[in-house]
């Protein structure tokens, strides 16, 4: 597989970059440090770009999930109007991107989990949960990205996929630039493996664009490639298809492999099968046999090695939470 292309991710601000929240802090994100190497970075902070300073009256969401106003607490200022044309006029304006890094909670950049009171008041209590009012118009406009909110990244999994849907999408973005069949059969077959592992049945749909590229012009092929790429990615791949995956690779060394070789590669495949060791101790042993035996179709797959290595981190937030 080629080298990575940097990815573009639009973050907010606050996280890691500026001591911007209402209370004059910055969040901390170890993650987010490593990644400054790989991607390039586009900070926001909607609040102080509608005119909010730092620090400043926090402001909070008012209403229900149908229709939410955003109040300053102290002042009672509705900023509702400001923070809507805002997100619109940013998100309009923005060039290529392949993912979002939000704040989580904030009732302006939270994608999810967002608190919603029902009246005004210190001690209101919140009633419900959505999203902030730019982060909602995020995923409303660009629900096919990588996008994520800076708390669920703690999670081993979560952060994985983020990861691996964002650096795909980042390469496939060399495929649109280029408006060839030739680098979308190039891109296809590089990540043949990936794509199984992720949804089999789209990958096979991607396949039958591929094997006819004559069918259409080569714009509109990228594109319903691109629409199934974004199907692919839109849950987590899962044991049973990784470890389908793994065997397929396995039958490439038949031949080469020692029978007491292959049992342990069955045995280690077991433990990952009951959560004792994470996919990469399979995947490891794979690649050191892809270097033994030169295998150059296994070598150029991105399934080996979807998102640059600096970035595996193995720490978890042991919280398990679900996509
Ligand atoms: S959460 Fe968003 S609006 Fe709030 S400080 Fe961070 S970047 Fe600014």
């Amino acid at each position: 597989m080629g080298e990575h292309d940097r990815p573009r991710v639009v973050i907010s601000k606050c996280i890691e970059f500026d001591s911007c929240r209402w209370n004059g802090l910055m969040i901390r994100s170890p993650f987010v440090e490593n990644l400054k190497e790989h991607v390039d970075f586009l900070l926001v902070c909607p609040e102080m770009e509608i005119g909010l300073g730092v620090p400043r009256d926090p402001v909070r969401l008012v209403g229900n999930e149908n229709s939410v106003r955003m109040i300053q607490l102290e002042t009672m200022k509705d900023v509702t109007k400001e923070m809507e044309s805002f997100s619109s006029s940013f998100l309009d304006s923005l060039e290529h991107v392949d993912g979002f890094i939000l704040k989580d909670r904030s009732p302006s950049c939270g994608n999810k989990d967002v608190k919603i009171y029902p009246k005004m008041g210190k001690v209101a209590p919140f009633t419900t949960k959505g999203s902030g009012i730019f982060g909602r118009e995020v995923v409303a406009r660009f629900a096919h990205l990588a996008i994520e909110n800076e708390g669920r990244l703690n999670n081993f999994v979560i952060r994985e996929h983020f990861l691996t849907k964002l650096f795909t999408l980042s390469r496939f973005n060399s495929v649109t630039k280029s408006g060839k069949m030739s680098s979308l059969v190039q891109f296809h077959t590089e990540n043949k493996f990936l794509l199984m592992s992720y949804n089999q049945s789209v990958m096979r749909l991607m396949g039958r664009i591929v094997a006819n590229p004559e069918r259409k012009a080569p714009e509109e092929q990228i594109e319903e490639y691109r629409k199934l790429l974004s199907m692919a990615f839109a849950k987590v791949s899962r044991y049973a298809s990784n470890i389908n995956v793994l065997m397929h690779a396995l039958g490439y060394f038949k031949q080469s492999l020692s029978s007491k070789e292959k049992s342990y590669f069955l045995q280690t495949l077991n433990r990952y099968r009951n959560k004792k060791v994470p996919l990469s101790v399979c995947t490891e042993l794979l690649r050191s046999w892809i270097m033994r035996f030169n295998e150059q179709y296994l070598d150029q797959q991105s399934f080996f090695s979807p998102y640059p290595e600096e970035l595996i981190e193995i720490t978890d937030s042991g919280k398990g939470r679900a996509l």
